[in-house]
């Protein structure tokens, strides 16, 4: 008979060391909210969803968690998923990580996706947790290092930027693939040099080492918090080459998910600021582990938001009440009306999320809003003009890029 790791896994959860009475708490059933959430004007020049879950139990405690990672997709994975984790102790969150990755095993290296549908799954069990001790997640996954969490809104022009500061915000995030300088510069000028200035360029595939290095080093003149994904993370080798040149914080992370995918960026000290995802990265567990790894580097953990809805910013703001190494937190203000229907809305004053103090995540999930929202296609569509100008003519577009023209 050959040797079955997961078979193995549940035979000794019921045989090994616990009575039938001793198992605790179980899970009955997963129901999954796939929510619209795309603002006017497109996402990606598509369509944006969140997929929120709902893990109930036998004890009438449910549990809410967000999975992000491609969302229409995972939501199917979370069903196939549904066969491993119905009747599991919830509150036995690391052992039944571990079931979920062996059963996903066989189709691949585990990505956004895979960690994704087990991501959603393990949020809601770390809300489960917490409402049955009745204590918030932070409580279990450390203490409160911090009250509240730091948070940045987006600013893609001057004129937002100052809207911003003018609310209270002391950090904002801007650049963008094309162009990238002189939006810097202005928001820089705009803001004056007490607002933190973050930079993304969301690492476009013809986006080459010597145009990120060329960027970068035009971008030291403003003292920016940290330079995002310089180019494609796809090649760590290529990301390496360019932190090595500039003399900014580099940082990466928002498409890596689990232990195994921030080794690499996090033990050769490549990047200075990691974005785990909190809806994909592997779940709460997964990023306090990762938290761990990047604190015995020096480096800081700032995680991506820009796609996620308000449950999976919730985790994030439990866990990074919790860690020492937190720089801030990635916030999203006013990109669709029901990011305030859909769940708690956690206020943003002074720039800073107060950490609930309620049970497990501290927010309740509105599914009634929810069902009003239904998600629909979801990857970006392609501007023929655009795949143009950055793969045909790249090369002809270099000042542009480079900042040299405004505009
Ligand atoms: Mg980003």
């Amino acid at each position: 008979m050959c040797y079955d790791p997961l078979r193995a896994y549940t035979r000794g959860a019921a045989t090994s060391y616990q009575t039938e009475s001793e198992r605790g708490m179980r899970i009955t059933g997963i129901t999954t909210f796939l929510v619209d959430a795309t603002p006017p004007g497109g996402w990606g020049g598509g369509g944006r969803n969140w997929l929120f879950v709902r893990v109930d139990t036998d004890e009438g405690i449910s549990g809410i968690g967000e999975a992000s990672g491609w969302p229409r997709v995972i939501q199917t994975a979370i069903d196939d998923l549904s066969v491993v984790v119905v009747g599991e102790d919830p509150c036995r969150i690391e052992r039944l990580w571990q079931k979920m990755l062996l059963a996903i095993m066989g189709h691949g290296m585990t990505g956004v996706v895979g960690a994704g549908a087990m991501t959603g799954i393990e949020i809601a069990c770390w809300d489960i947790l917490g409402k049955k001790l009745g204590v918030p997640v932070c409580d279990l996954l450390g203490g409160r290092v911090r009250d509240s969490v730091r948070v940045y809104g987006h600013a893609g022009n001057a004129q937002r930027a100052q809207e911003l500061v003018g609310r209270g915000y002391t950090a904002l995030k801007c650049g963008g693939p094309h162009n990238p300088v002189p939006t810097v510069r202005a928001v820089r000028r705009a803001v004056g040099d007490d607002v933190d200035v973050c930079v993304d360029v969301h690492g476009p595939p013809w986006f080459t080492v010597p145009d990120a290095i060329r960027v970068g080093q035009e971008l030291e003149e403003y003292d920016i918090l940290f330079y995002e994904d310089p180019v494609a993370p796809e090649n760590e080798e290529a990301l390496a080459r360019v932190a090595e040149a500039v003399n900014v914080p580099v940082s990466a992370g928002e498409r890596h998910a689990t232990i195994y995918g921030f080794r690499n960026l996090i033990e050769r000290d490549i990047v200075d600021v990691i974005h785990p995802d909190t809806g994909r990265a592997g779940g709460l567990l997964q990023m306090k582990k990762i938290a761990a790894q990047a604190e015995s580097h020096f480096i800081q953990m700032a995680p991506h938001d820009g796609s996620n809805g308000p449950v999976a910013e919730a985790a994030a703001v439990q866990l990074m009440a919790a860690i020492p190494n937190f720089l801030i937190l990635e916030h999203l203000a006013d990109d669709v009306p029901q990011r305030y229907e859909v769940a708690t809305e956690l206020k943003v004053v002074d720039s800073h999320i107060a950490v609930p103090t309620a049970p497990g995540l501290g927010i309740e999930l509105n599914e009634e809003a929810c069902r009003a929202h239904p998600g629909g296609q979801n990857v970006g569509r392609v501007n023929q003009q655009v795949l143009d100008a950055t793969y045909v003519q790249a090369r002809s577009r270099r000042r542009r890029l480079m900042g040299r023209e405004e505009g």
